[in-house]
């Protein structure tokens, strides 16, 4: 299966554009004319664009792609129990073909549900790298570092970084890009830390990390270094601009301070969050009130277990107003732009069309039942799910066109020949 071709030019005629109908033409990977005047020239790509609305594609601001091979694998079990007996031990059997696959599995579910770029951190990275450029998607892409405090260990995999973040620069392509992942301060030693804030400073490397997720992180990072996940994180140099914090649930208001002086973006997980019951909700208001940067994250789909993003926005949503007991908390305008990475310029800054900016956006049917009355960000994060997408772009390309997304049933086929034999696919077998 070859990446998708783009049209050297594509032009959505009559598309409905904050209520509307507008022209929007795409060359070179961008928007470069929208408005009412625009239409189709010649040798344009045209797409019908009457009873769809134009839209900014989503961004999903943490994930383990390739997770979809352990979807509905051990489920319905506590965090730590799920990783260490269960996730650990299978994904050592994991091979680089395993993780394209799994990879593609996903990137037909983000594609499908509208995301356009998404945050990665999973093993094998080159092999993500090649199923997000394969399937036309923008990735954010590295490797766990784990060293468990042990030298011996850190050495090696701190090499095992530097070459998978070659890899992935290897494959030299605008819309992938090369990160650092030390998994979460309990798993990596504060000299690999240090060394991750060195390189990612260096080489200009977006840093992602677990942070906060449980209320036992804090307590035993209070009892080794006396100080506070966040606090701990500041102190080795890892709490600045390029850092996308994922989970965020038990730090307290010092914490948020620190964290949006630094200007470090908090990835929020809702969905994982409350099915691994990590006992709290991510401190929203007191976030958004020293204006944190911040995003939305699916986490993987084996802790989710989906990749639609917007279910995820309606259950950010709900989880706040029901957490603060505050209906007004979280209102869908605020989620639509968290959904759409506007909220952090690491993710996309801007949740406007505009010429002059990449072509990555939708079209959502407005025609929907779900999106026909109403407005339409409402409709979008309570109405909505990701089925409502017809059509995805990114980068001027058309990765999805009425529904359809190409290859999808091979896909499907070799995800699932890779999970059989990884022992993880779902058994034929009743329960007793
Ligand atoms: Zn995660």
């Amino acid at each position: 299966m070859s990446p998708p071709v783009a049209a050297a030019t594509l032009c959505v005629d009559g598309v409905l554009l904050d209520g509307e109908p507008v022209g929007l033409r795409t060359a070179a990977g961008e928007i470069v004319e929208l408005g009412q005047d625009v239409a189709p020239r010649a040798g344009d790509r045209v797409i019908d664009g009457r009873g769809l609305g134009a839209v900014p594609g989503l961004v999903n601001a943490h994930t383990h792609a390739a997770m979809t091979l352990f979807r509905g694998y051990a489920d319905d079990l506590p965090l730590t129990e799920w990783l260490e007996q269960h996730i650990w031990p299978a994904e050592a059997r994991l091979e680089a073909d395993d993780v394209y696959w799994g990879t593609r599995l996903a990137c037909v579910e983000m594609i499908r549900t509208g995301t356009t770029r998404f945050l990665d951190m999973y093993w094998h990275p080159e092999a993500t790298a090649r199923a997000a450029l394969d399937a036309g998607l923008r990735g954010v892409i590295g490797t766990p570092l784990i060293d468990l405090g042990d030298p011996e260990r850190a050495g090696r995999v701190r090499a095992a970084a530097l070459e998978s973040t070659a890899l992935v620069e290897d494959l030299a392509n605008e819309r992938i890009e090369p990160s650092l992942t030390p998994h979460a301060i309990y798993t990596v030693s504060e000299q690999s830390l240090r060394w991750v804030a060195e390189q990612s400073a260096a080489r200009d490397l977006i840093v992602q990390i677990h942070l906060s997720e449980t209320a036992r992180e804090v307590d035993d990072c209070l009892a080794t270094h006396g100080v506070r996940p966040a606090q701990y994180l500041d102190r080795v140099g890892l709490l600045g601009e390029r850092t996308v914090l994922a989970h965020c649930v038990h730090v307290d208001d010092s914490e948020l301070d620190l964290i949006a002086e630094r200007g470090a973006t908090i990835a929020t997980n809702p969905a994982a969050n409350m099915k691994l019951a990590v006992g709290g909700a991510f401190p929203y208001a007191a976030a958004r009130a020293r204006n944190v940067r911040l995003g939305l994250g699916t986490d993987g789909p084996g802790s989710n277990n989906s990749l639609d993003l917007l279910a995820d926005a309606k259950l950010f949503a709900l989880l706040q107003k029901h957490a603060s007991a505050d209906a007004a908390a979280a209102p869908a305008h605020e989620v639509w732009r968290l959904a759409t990475g506007a909220r952090s310029p690491l993710l996309a800054g801007r949740n406007m069309l505009a010429a002059g900016t990449p072509a990555d956006f939708l079209l959502v049917r407005t025609d929907s039942p779900e999106l026909s009355l109403g407005d339409l960000e409402a409709g979008l994060i309570y109405a909505a799910s990701g089925s409502v997408v017809d059509t995805t772009v990114v980068a001027g390309q058309v990765l999805m066109s009425g529904g359809i997304v190409e290859g999808e049933a091979e896909i499907v086929a070799m995800a699932r020949e890779r999970a059989a034999r990884l022992g993880v696919a779902r058994s034929t077998r009743r329960a007793p």
